[in-house]
């Protein structure tokens, strides 16, 4: 793909994922590879509704330095650069704070996955990156550190998520599959609760409901 291809690519993206409620206004940000030297990335601060292709940066993977593109880039351009550089085979890599997965972050364990669909889409356990303030190297260096040939999501603690995959549509797929995972494993601890008549479940349960991403 050409890079004005991946530019249009990313900007029809955001806005399908704002749509669905993964990104909201300006949270969360997106990269594409363009080749082995360079990736595209969503601009900072650009409300993902006046998106346009020309405001998409490109970035060299080895050090960030824009290479084309009058904005600045994604303050989390690091954390797609880890991605990118240390995984060959993934082609694009997202970052959210998509509802369901990010309160699932906010509990700080690791995610076991045992459904056959899902762990194929995402790897078998998903890691928790530990805290680190959002758009520091310091957060990029500890997702470094974390990322698996065979996990695709990874919980960033108190904070969101990173989903990759080896195409736009499988990075896509595995945001999708992380929230319907995580949705589900927040409804079990709420049945947990509320088998346990704890005071809690109810209002628990209230705000699952305000969630939706389906
Ligand atoms: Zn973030």
């Amino acid at each position: 793909m050409l890079a004005s291809e991946i530019r249009a690519r990313i900007v029809a993206l955001c806005r399908d994922l704002s749509r669905r409620g993964f990104l909201a206004a300006t949270g969360g940000n997106v990269a594409i590879r363009v080749d082995e030297a360079c990736f595209a990335v969503t601009p900072s601060a650009v409300d993902y509704a006046v998106l346009r292709p020309q405001d998409v940066c490109i970035v060299r993977l080895s050090d960030q330095a824009r290479i084309d593109g009058d904005l600045r880039p994604s303050v989390e351009t690091g954390l797609h650069a880890q991605v990118l550089a240390r995984r060959p085979e993934v082609a694009c890599s997202i970052h959210t704070h998509q509802p369901a997965a990010s309160a699932l972050a906010l509990i700080g364990e690791a995610v076991a996955v045992d459904d056959a669909e899902l762990l194929a889409l995402l790897g078998p356990e998903l890691p928790v990156v530990g805290y680190m303030p959002s758009g520091t190297s310091l957060l990029a260096k500890k997702l470094g550190r974390a990322l698996r040939a065979n996990t695709n999501a990874y919980l960033l603690a108190n904070h969101g998520v990173v989903c990759c995959g080896p195409s736009v549509e499988a990075a896509v797929a595995a945001v999708e599959g992380l929230e319907t995972l995580a949705r589900r494993l927040l409804e079990r601890r709420i049945a947990e609760r509320a088998s346990k008549d704890e005071a809690d479940a109810p209002s628990l349960r209230r705000l699952l409901l305000t969630i939706d991403t389906r």
